[in-house]
């Protein structure tokens, strides 16, 4: 089962809920009962933010201008 991280706006608590992909968006409660919570992004979905592998590729190879079919 996925597991979501919440931010609680009220006192800055952070928190994990496990919850199905269906109940993903519901709202979620802070452990200390405040309603007012933000979904943080789940671990699933963290690409290299800290990371700068994701370029080089790019430019080389493949694409119409590269390959020869436009000149
Ligand atoms: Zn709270």
């Amino acid at each position: 089962m996925p597991r979501y991280d919440f931010r609680c706006r009220s006192c800055g608590a952070t928190f994990e809920l496990r919850r199905t992909m269906a109940q993903a968006n519901d709202p979620a409660v802070c452990p200390e009962g405040h309603p007012d919570t933000v979904k943080l992004l789940s671990t699933v979905a963290v690409t290299g933010a800290a990371g700068a592998g994701a370029a080089p590729q790019a430019a080389s190879g493949g694409g119409c201008c590269g390959g020869g079919c436009c000149g």
